[in-house]
C-alpha cells in the first residue's frame, strides 16, 4: 500500500487554533457544555477523560447501592468495560438488536434486574439510540441510566433533548478526534442534586492533581493543533494504521486496544481555557458538518447494497462520520480493503462485539451476541471532515459500488 501524501481524520474533529492557546480569561468549560446541553451551570463536571466520567459515574452511584451490575451494549467502546472493571462492578453485556448498535430491548429486559446499579446506552458516530426502552426498563428495575453521548456532542433527540441530558447521568468526551478536544478529557452530566453533591465529593478525590500526566496531555495537546490536518495526520495517524494493517492486526489499526489501567487526574486551567475557547465554534461547525453529510448521504443512496445511517424522525444528530452498513460483509471487506489505509479517512469504527476482543478476555464475560458481531462485520465509516473534498468522495462512493458488485475492482 503506497503512503497517500495526505491523511484526512477518520472523524470529524473541530481543528484547534492557535488563537485557542492565547492567555485570556475564557467562560469555563464545564459551564460552556452545559449551557450547550442547556443545562444550569453547575450541571456538568469535567473530567480527564470520558472514561474518568463513567468512573466518576459510577464510583457516586456505587455508594448509594448495595447493586452491582453495569449493562452495555455488545458494540460500543471497550473503554466501557475497562471503567466497569475499574469500580469493581460487574459487567453485563446487551446484544444489540439485529442491524443496529442499540441495545435489543428484550435482551435488555431479560439482563436488568434487583442487582442492577446502571444501563449504558451508548450513541455512535452521532446517530442517536433510542432511549425510549432503556429508560422504561432501567425505572422499572430501580436502576440508574448513565447516556453515554462521547460521540454525540451537540446531538438532539426526537423530544428535543439534547443528548447527554437524557439519562440520570450523561457522559461526554473531549478525546482526539471526538467534536471538541482538549486532546484526552470528558465531563459528567448530573441532574439529581444528591448526585451532584456526590459528585462534587468523589471529584477530587478520584481526580487529583497529578503534574506528570498533565504535563504530557499539555504536550500532546499542542501536537494535536499542530498535526490534526491532512499534512500532519499523515505522520500521527496514517503511518501507525498503515503499518498496524500490513502487521493484519485491526484491532490495533481502528485503535481499539485501549490499555487496562485508566489515568485519573485533574485537568489544568490551561486545557479547560483552551476547550472553552473552541467551544464556541463548535455550533457552526456541527451545522456545517450537518450540510456536508446529508449532501453525501444523498449521493450514497444509488448504491445498492449500502444503507448510510440517518436520523429518526424529529432526532438531529451529529456527524462526525457518515455511518454505513453493509448488506453484505463480503462487501464491507472488499471496501475496506481498498480504503482503510488510503489516506481518505474511511475506517471500521469498533472492529468487534465486546466478548469477541482477546485482550478483553478477563474484563468482559463471555456472553453470545451474534447482532453486534454481525454489526461489527458489515459496518464502515467515511470520516465527514471538511477536509475531504468532492474528488476524494466521489473515489470513495466508486469503490463502494465496486465493492457491492462482487468484490472485485
Ligand atoms: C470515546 C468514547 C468513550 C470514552 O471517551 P474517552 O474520552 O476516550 O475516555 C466512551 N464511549 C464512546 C462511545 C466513545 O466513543
Amino acid at each position: 500500500m503506497a503512503a497517500p501524501r495526505t491523511e484526512l481524520p477518520p472523524t470529524a474533529g473541530l481543528p484547534l487554533r492557535w488563537r485557542d492557546f492565547a492567555p485570556t480569561a475564557a467562560p469555563p468549560l464545564a459551564r460552556s457544555l452545559a449551557r450547550l446541553l442547556e443545562l444550569d451551570d453547575e450541571a456538568a463536571t469535567l473530567t480527564c477523560s470520558g472514561t474518568a466520567a463513567l468512573v466518576l459515574a459510577l464510583s457516586a452511584l456505587k455508594r448509594g447501592s448495595a447493586r452491582r451490575e453495569v449493562i452495555v451494549p455488545a458494540y460500543t467502546c471497550p473503554l466501557l468495560a475497562i471503567a466497569v472493571a475499574h469500580c469493581g462492578l460487574a459487567l453485563r453485556v446487551c446484544d444489540t438488536r439485529p442491524g443496529h448498535f442499540e441495545m435489543d430491548p428484550e435482551a435488555l429486559a431479560a439482563l436488568c434486574g434487583r442487582d442492577t446499579l446502571a444501563v449504558v446506552p451508548a450513541h455512535l458516530g452521532g446517530r442517536l439510540a433510542d432511549l425510549g426502552a432503556p429508560l422504561r426498563l432501567a425505572r422499572a428495575a430501580g436502576a440508574w441510566v448513565i447516556e453515554d453521548a462521547a460521540q454525540a456532542l451537540g446531538a438532539r433527540h426526537a423530544d428535543g433533548t439534547p443528548a447527554g441530558a437524557a439519562g440520570d447521568l450523561g457522559l461526554l468526551s473531549l478525546a482526539a478526534g471526538k467534536g471538541l478536544s482538549i486532546f484526552e478529557g470528558g465531563a459528567l452530566i448530573a441532574h439529581d442534586p444528591a448526585l451532584r453533591a456526590g459528585i462534587a465529593e468523589l471529584a477530587p478525590q478520584l481526580l487529583p492533581s497529578s503534574p506528570a500526566w498533565e504535563l504530557r496531555r499539555c504536550v500532546e495537546l499542542i501536537g494535536y493543533a499542530a498535526f490534526y490536518r491532512p499534512r500532519g495526520l499523515r505522520w500521527v495517524y496514517g503511518r501507525p494504521l498503515r503499518q498496524a494493517l500490513r502487521r493484519g492486526d485491526d484491532v490495533a489499526a481502528a485503535q481499539d486496544g485501549f490499555p487496562l489501567s485508566i489515568p485519573l487526574h485533574r485537568v489544568s486551567a490551561w486545557r479547560r481555557n483552551i476547550g472553552a475557547r473552541a467551544a464556541a465554534r463548535l455550533p457552526a461547525f456541527l451545522d456545517a458538518a450537518r450540510q456536508r453529510a446529508l449532501t453525501r448521504s444523498a449521493q450514497l443512496r444509488g448504491i445498492e447494497g449500502v444503507q448510510v445511517l440517518g436520523d429518526r424522525r424529529g432526532e438531529r444528530g451529529t456527524w462526525p462520520t457518515l455511518t454505513l452498513l453493509f448488506a453484505d460483509p463480503a462487501a464491507r471487506d472488499a471496501a475496506l480493503a481498498r480504503l482503510w489505509g488510503a489516506g481518505l479517512g474511511v475506517s471500521w469504527p469498533f472492529v468487534r462485539a465486546l466478548p469477541d476482543y482477546d485482550y478483553l478476555r478477563g474484563t468482559v464475560p463471555q456472553a453470545p451476541a451474534p447482532n453486534a458481531a454481525d454489526f461489527a462485520a458489515r459496518v464502515l465509516a467515511i470520516g465527514n471532515s471538511e477536509w475531504l473534498d468532492d474528488e476524494a468522495f466521489a473515489r470513495i462512493a466508486a469503490v463502494l459500488q465496486e465493492s457491492c458488485r462482487g468484490g472485485r475492482g
